[in-house]
């Protein structure tokens, strides 16, 4: 039996960052992957949406190219070339990630992974196994989308994730339940090209992680560019005829027709046929319990990334992967903190956020201080022709520490990484004051929000 320090089962971005460095700490490591190195992030998740965003994007572009004094005639875009571009994409990165394996000396075993009795797992595929004994181990195998009942996907008229992002053919309508950041985007998407989408939330907005402000304001926009939304909804029956579906709501009570179907209702991790049941390790609601250094209650088991709970991001998976191999390695690494990972959503407009809502910063007891500012009083925002949004900061009254940052506009998801640098530095609304911001830049806006909430915004 093979013998190594680290087992970790799962090659996604939480996967295979923590085989990266538990190699560079000189530990052994083996790394078991059912599908594809990079997990969904490289191969069916926040890379492929990304190449098809930016694809989105140039099209939106070159329909507006006269704005900027360019003329641009017979604009049309091929659906095929984009999803093959994203495809590529893809398969590059997965093909880096493989490199970096044999880089680091990693040992990478095709098949799925299950842990057996005293930290043994057992790799399958087909009908051959390999078992592999191991000191620590690293469960990294991610989620999946969740499934309601009468809506699953059939690859034809209820699509997965899979599905919308390689459509054979344009669709003319879409219906994409859920409004979080992966519902959001395809809608951007599709939205995009042409095609009619209607988005149908529970909650009484859309985005409902983010800020109420931001939600909002990003409403407004998507309304503006022709996405319809039904907030509020209650599911009825999906109907799935020739060519196309129809979802009945039962409130507010009206029936929805398109071509296809998206859900993006959330997730539950992958903790089924682990060998968990063996083991010591619990899980809640479709994910593995661990503390904030990711530790199952099993001795020398981890549980990083989706399968260990939200935020649902490839950031934090990877940053997760880091502290597991750092422990299993006997540093003494940070522990996660939640509050400080960004969220991003790469629609046009692009939303960002950090730390704390304004709604939840008052329920958690903080007085607060608020600052606005609107993309329209920034030089830079305006020579790009891009005016719309705003960059909304929230601190503590007493303290000036920063508990919350959300933005809504061009290029917010590049910008977000200044408050997360501060916000982990523990700095205060001082610290932010004294920077100096280049200009012309969009982030001056943070700092011109930082000013307003202390009542010295020099732009507005
Ligand atoms: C459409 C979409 C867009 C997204 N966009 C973004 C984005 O822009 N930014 C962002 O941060 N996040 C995004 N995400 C989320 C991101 O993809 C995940 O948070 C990230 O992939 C989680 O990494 P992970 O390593 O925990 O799991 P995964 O990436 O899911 O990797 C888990 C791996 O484990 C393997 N596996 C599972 N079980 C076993 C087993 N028993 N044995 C062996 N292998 C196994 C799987 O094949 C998979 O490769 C997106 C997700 C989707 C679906």
């Amino acid at each position: 039996m093979q013998q190594f320090d680290v087992v970790i089962i799962g090659g996604g971005p939480g996967g295979y960052v923590a085989a990266i460095r538990a190699a560079q700490l000189k530990l052994s490591v083996a790394l078991v992957e059912s599908q594809h190195l990079g997990g969904i992030c490289l191969n069916w998740g926040c890379i492929p949406t990304k190449a098809l965003l930016r694809s989105a994007e140039m099209l939106h572009f070159a329909k507006n190219m006269s704005d900027y004094g360019v003329s641009v005639k017979d604009v049309k875009f091929d659906l095929t070339k984009m999803v093959e571009r994203s495809r590529n994409t893809s398969s590059q990165l997965s093909a880096g990630v493989k490199a970096l394996m044999k880089k680091n000396k990693v040992t990478v075993f095709d098949g799925m992974g299950v842990i057996g009795p005293d930290k043994t797992v057992t790799v399958s595929q087909g009908t051959q196994k390999t078992s592999l004994q191991a000191k620590n181990i690293i469960i990294a195998t991610g989620a999946r989308a969740k499934i309601l009942s009468g809506y699953e996907p059939d690859g034809r008229l209820v699509w997965t994730y899979k599905e919308a992002m390689t459509p054979k053919a344009m669709p003319k309508s879409l219906i994409i339940v859920g409004s979080g950041a992966i519902g959001i985007e395809f809608a951007s998407f599709y939205n995009s090209l042409g095609a009619k989408v209607t988005v149908v939330e529970a909650q009484e907005r859309i985005l409902p992680v983010e800020d109420k402000e931001i939600s909002d304001f990003a409403k407004a926009e998507f309304m503006k560019q022709g996405i319809e939304f039904i907030i509020s909804a209650r599911l009825g029956a999906l109907r799935k005829l020739k060519d196309s579906v129809e979802l009945e709501l039962e409130s507010p009570k009206t029936i929805v027709k398109a071509d296809h179907i998206i859900m993006a209702i959330g997730i539950t991790g992958n903790i089924e046929n682990l060998g968990l049941d063996k083991t010591k390790v619990k899980t809640n609601l479709g994910h593995i319990i661990t503390n904030t250094h990711l530790q199952t209650d099993e001795p020398g088991i981890y549980a990083i990334g989706d399968v260990a709970g939200a935020p649902w991001l490839a950031h934090k998976a990877s940053h997760e992967g880091v502290i597991a191999a750092e422990m299993i390695a006997g540093l003494k690494p940070h522990r996660i903190i939640k509050e400080n990972i960004p969220g991003c959503t790469y629609s046009i407009p692009q939303i960002a956020s950090l730390g704390m809502t304004e709604a939840a910063a008052i329920v958690a007891g903080h007085k607060i201080k608020v600052g606005r500012f609107p993309f329209v009083g920034n030089g830079k925002a305006i020579a790009l022709g891009e005016s719309n949004g705003i960059v909304k900061t929230i601190f503590d009254e007493k303290t000036g520490e920063l508990l919350g940052a959300h933005m809504v506009g061009s290029e917010v998801t590049e910008l977000i990484q200044g408050f997360v640098i501060g916000k982990t530095m523990e700095a205060t609304e001082l610290d932010f004051m004294h920077a100096i911001f280049p200009h012309p830049t969009l982030s001056e806006m943070m700092h011109e929000s930082v000013l307003q909430a202390y009542g010295k915004a020099l732009h507005i």
